[in-house]
């Protein structure tokens, strides 16, 4: 005995939710966030970092330097003062040059300390700013790991749901014997999604619109496949 008409519209409506849930799915899978926006923050956060560390080797470097200099210019104060006091230069002419030069050289002491304290200050700031860079960069890939970590298990868990449920949607469309009216059915779910509606309260399921009673008749009348006069498709009850 072939299928009724009756049978085969509720098989085409069983056939829909599958779909819609696929379609669902897939929706659900597409709005995951893969973890972009978190990735390049994390980039940004490390880039910020690694300008912080660059910034902080150069004062560094500055320091040293300022600090060698330094160590230059007591060395020769140190020679001259130790030369003029041992009683060795008797020329006053010469002695009056190297009391200047004593003199100039602490005053280039005096600039040099001034420095040295100031780039201590800057270097003791810069390495505060690269300890809460370097915070904010490890957080920030905490974040990505983690987003990415929720993206890849719920993407995965998606996948299988999806696999199961095409699976079961081939298997329910074998089921279907008039592939006719299966084929009417895929060629008017492809344009919106939904093929076929229930008759809900006289309207139709997909569109709402209210239904002549004539045509009500005719689909609980399983004679032939009727169609809503607004949104064309196909209807049972
Ligand atoms: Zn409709």
């Amino acid at each position: 005995m072939p299928t009724s008409l009756y049978d085969t519209l509720q098989a085409l409506y069983g056939l829909q939710q599958l779909d819609s849930q696929i379609a669902r799915t897939r929706k659900s899978q597409a709005a995951l966030d893969t973890g972009a926006a978190a990735t390049e923050n994390a980039a940004a956060a490390r880039a910020e970092a690694e300008g912080k560390r660059t910034a902080l080797h150069h004062l560094q470097g500055d320091l040293k330097d300022s600090e060698l200099k330094l160590k230059g210019v007591e060395d020769k104060r140190k020679t001259y003062h130790d030369r003029l006091y041992k009683g060795g230069v008797t020329n006053p002419k010469e002695l009056s040059n190297m009391e200047k030069e004593i003199a100039a050289l602490g005053r280039q002491r005096a600039d040099l300390d001034g420095r040295i304290l100031e780039l201590m200050d800057r270097v003791e700031r810069a390495q505060s700013d690269l300890t809460a860079a370097e915070e904010r960069a490890r957080e920030a890939d905490t974040r990505r790991a983690d987003t990415v970590a929720a993206f890849r298990s719920r993407h995965d868990t998606l996948e299988l749901e999806l696999a199961d449920l095409t699976r079961r949607r081939g298997e329910a469309a074998l089921q279907i014997e008039d592939k006719a009216l299966l084929k009417r059915y895929d060629d008017i779910r492809a344009k919106s999604g939904v093929g076929i509606a229930k008759i809900e309260d006289g309207s139709c399921g997909a569109c709402h619109m209210s239904l002549p009673s004539g045509m009500i008749k005719a689909v609980k009348e399983y004679a032939e496949p009727q169609r809503c006069e607004n949104c064309l498709r196909l209807l049972t009850t």
